[in-house]
């Protein structure tokens, strides 16, 4: 453990150390059967418990009501980009997208290959340092669904209140899903990559109203329906099992740090420490509009890119790492997901200090 270090990086992320070492064993051995996970037939009892315990867990945390369906799919939260239009769309239908970020950009330009988008609301021009106030954007009438992104993982701003509408919600949560308490049953689809907030990359995880499974046109691939999914639990094809395994054992973690509640109000001390560090002085300036912050990424600037670079090296050399910000950006970043230590924050905040003090302005 010693050699560990704290581990900021955006994606994929830091996991807890005690999932990792049940991990390790689990890798040779799985439960005394004489092999590991990787080496399981998906459809083994073993293997089918760990997909049942992992859904069971996941729907436990996040309370997902019964009508809603919980895929483990492959090709990264950016297959769902087209994903959901290619099921949900179609020829002269409609949609409303809010562009808040990299990931919503990429999502409108696959929808556009599928129906009519409508931008609602962007802060593209703002360098995206903001997302809309309830007030702000229009959902286009007769659209099919409103798409957002919950966390902005790149600008490090986030929805704290998701939109109130009649039309079906749609909301790509790859970098804050269970880090906070929030209803289900507002949203029609729900989707997230793994590797931010849940486990490896790998398995993308889909959470999909039943009823929305009949609305896909019929000429589009199998593989890319959701019902197919839906239809086999996530068996049609081999899933990625040991990514679902690993997750099993991050959300049980999560399950015996007192849940999405616990997590929460931890991940908001958290963000808190670095915010009110960010607010106590000129030298470090956040990206994100106060009324937008994020408190999974917290991205923020020096006062020159020479002092960042600076920064970025002797963080570094002090184990805080994968402080660099996205290069669309600039300047430093800080992921603080559920699996970030508390205590790495505190690590982070006094560099800060320091590095302030001996590099003046
Ligand atoms: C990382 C990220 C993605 C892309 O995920 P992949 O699994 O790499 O395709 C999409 N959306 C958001 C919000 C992300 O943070």
């Amino acid at each position: 453990m010693s050699t560990r270090i704290y581990n900021f990086s955006p994606g994929p992320a830091t996991l807890p150390y005690e999932v990792l070492e049940q991990v390790a064993s689990d890798i040779v051995d799985y439960h005394g059967v004489g092999m590991g996970v990787m080496e399981m037939s998906h459809r083994s009892k073993e293997f089918m418990a760990i997909m049942a315990k992992t859904e069971e867990l996941l729907r436990e945390l996040m309370e997902i009501p019964d009508r809603y369906k919980v895929l483990f799919l492959q090709g990264g939260a950016s297959s769902q980009f087209f994903m959901v239009p290619m099921n949900l769309l179609g020829p002269g239908k409609k949609a409303t997208y809010l562009n808040t970020g990299t990931w919503a950009k990429k999502a409108i330009h696959e929808a556009r290959f599928f129906g009519e988008v409508t931008v609602g609301f962007s802060s593209e021009e703002q360098h995206f340092k903001r997302v809309p106030d309830p007030a702000e954007y229009q959902v286009s009438p007769g659209s099919e669904y409103l798409y957002f992104v919950s966390n902005n993982t790149i600008f490090g701003t986030q929805f704290q209140s998701f939109p109130q509408t009649d039309t079906l919600l749609v909301c790509d949560m790859s970098s804050d899903i269970l880090s906070r308490r929030f209803d289900v049953s507002s949203f029609g689809l729900i989707f997230a990559g793994a590797q931010k907030n849940l486990g490896p990359a790998g398995v993308t995880i889909v959470i999909i109203r039943d009823d929305l499974l009949d609305r896909a046109p019929q000429n589009i691939p199998t593989m890319l329906r959701y019902k197919t999914h839906a239809d086999k639990g996530s068996m049609f094809n081999t899933p990625p099992c040991s990514a679902i395994h690993v997750t099993g054992e991050v959300l049980k973690w999560l399950k015996k740090q007192g849940g999405v509640d616990a997590i929460e109000q931890i991940n908001r001390e958290k963000a808190a420490a670095l915010y009110d560090m960010i607010d106590s002085t000129d030298y470090y300036r956040g990206h994100a509009e106060k009324g937008s912050r994020s408190a999974m990424n917290i991205a923020f600037n020096l006062p020159t890119p020479e002092l960042e670079a600076k920064f970025i090296a002797e963080s570094a050399a002090r184990g805080l790492s994968g402080l660099k910000g996205h290069r669309s950006v600039g300047g430093c970043r800080a992921s603080l997901y559920n699996a970030f230590p508390a205590i790495g924050v505190a690590e982070l905040v006094a560099f800060m200090k320091e590095f302030e003090m001996h590099n003046p302005a």
